[in-house]
């Protein structure tokens, strides 16, 4: 799929601009702050309904004004979708088509992309928390059902926490009600990490796959999910299911006494292995940033699969950050298959190189 076209009224420095792109590679030059990665995050909205930089939605509207609109034309296989979102301080509308859709879920998943910037490389240094949102906000995209569980399983969680603070100052003291709390998040909660496990295996061979033709075959990357409750692996949602009651079941006078839920998706995570060792304590800092290539490379691949079509990438500042082999494989990759919106400051003539016929768009102060 590709974005044909874009409009923006109000959205950070952009006061109105409207915009056409090549299906293929767009090349966003400018200096510092003259609104390259705004306009990334423009498209990245568009698609996902929140910015991957802030949960401040008021902060996406240029300064002083009320409302935002960002308007899109998505090419997909089966035809033309036109997406627009119109964000205000009171809340978002979406619409599909100009149909206004009733919930954001359904709207989430009609326009694909994939984010890669210089943070991203906190994808294997950073807290189990960076990890957990990069699935959350990959696989949400892929599977409606994922973004359906986690947005009921957050909702459930929040009333469970506050009901242990309630249950560890002995405001409350009724503990069949945290059974039945205990038993709707064990439900959702089966559910995340059963899907978790299906799209990391699937994601796991194509990262293998990547990190072989970087590395010469050197580095065999694997995955490994890391529950905070015993056993997940090869377990079906039941006995997911089971376990996580099992698990608050046991714990409760713990959990009451900590005022919080301890065991769940919210609290799992995922390590990279390079030859088995973890490279988040063994790894270089060359490794870390092969491996978090690959895996969003890898993300890319699997969309595809989920899909039947390629997301757009969105590439911000990445390619100084990268050496010029990892330049090379990353922009190969790409070529040709996926649109691809690329930032940078200025363009190296080795990549000028590489890019096979781009579309340039010079930015200098929100035009
Ligand atoms: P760099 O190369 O440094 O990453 P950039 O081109 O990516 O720069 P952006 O982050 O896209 O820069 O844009 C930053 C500019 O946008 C700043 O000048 C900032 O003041 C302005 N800006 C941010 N939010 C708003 C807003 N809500 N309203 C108006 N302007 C804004
Ligand atoms: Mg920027």
């Amino acid at each position: 799929m590709y974005l044909s076209e874009l409009a923006l009224k109000n959205f950070r420095n952009y006061e109105d601009v409207e915009l056409s792109f090549s299906p293929k590679i767009n090349v966003l030059i400018g200096e510092n702050a003259q609104g390259k990665t705004n306009l990334l995050e423009a498209i990245y909205v568009l698609a996902m309904t929140r910015s991957h930089r802030t949960s401040s939605e008021r902060e996406l509207l240029t300064f002083k004004k009320e409302n935002a609109t960002i308007r899109g034309t998505i090419e997909r296989k089966l035809g033309k979708l036109k997406l627009e979102l119109i964000l205000s301080k009171k809340g978002k509308k979406a619409k599909v088509n100009h149909l206004e859709q009733a919930r954001l879920s359904q709207y989430v998943g009609q326009m694909n992309v994939i984010l890669f910037a210089p943070e991203d490389l906190a994808l294997v240094k950073g807290a189990p928390a960076v990890r957990r949102r990069f699935i959350d906000m990959e696989f949400g995209q892929i599977d409606p059902h994922y973004l359906h569980n986690l947005s009921q399983y957050r909702t459930i969680l929040k009333q469970r926490n506050k009901y242990l603070k309630q249950l560890q100052s002995k405001k409350a003291v009724d503990l069949v009600l945290l059974g039945v709390l205990s038993d709707q998040l064990a439900a959702f909660g089966a559910e995340i990490i059963a899907r978790r496990l299906k799209f990391l295996d699937k994601l796991e061979k194509y990262a293998q796959e990547i990190q072989n033709n970087i590395t010469q075959s050197k580095e065999n990357l694997s995955f490994e999910y890391e529950a905070s409750i015993s056993e997940v692996s090869e377990k079906s949602v039941d006995e997911l299911y089971g376990v996580l009651r099992q698990s608050f079941a046991d714990n409760s006078k713990k959990e009451i006494f900590q005022g919080t839920t301890l065991y769940g998706p919210h609290r799992d995570d995922v390590r990279f292995l390079i030859n088995m060792r973890n490279v988040q304590t063994y790894g270089s800092q060359g490794q870390q940033r092969t491996t978090a290539l690959s895996v969003k490379l890898a993300e890319i691949e699997l969309m595809k699969e989920e899909t039947g079509e390629y997301p757009i990438l969105l590439l911000d500042d990445v390619l100084s950050e990268l050496d010029g082999d990892r330049q090379t494989h990353l922009l190969k990759t790409i070529q040709d298959k996926v649109q691809t919106f690329l930032t940078t400051p200025s363009l190296s003539e080795i990549t000028r190189q590489l890019i096979d016929d781009p579309k340039i768009f010079r930015i200098a102060q929100g035009k």
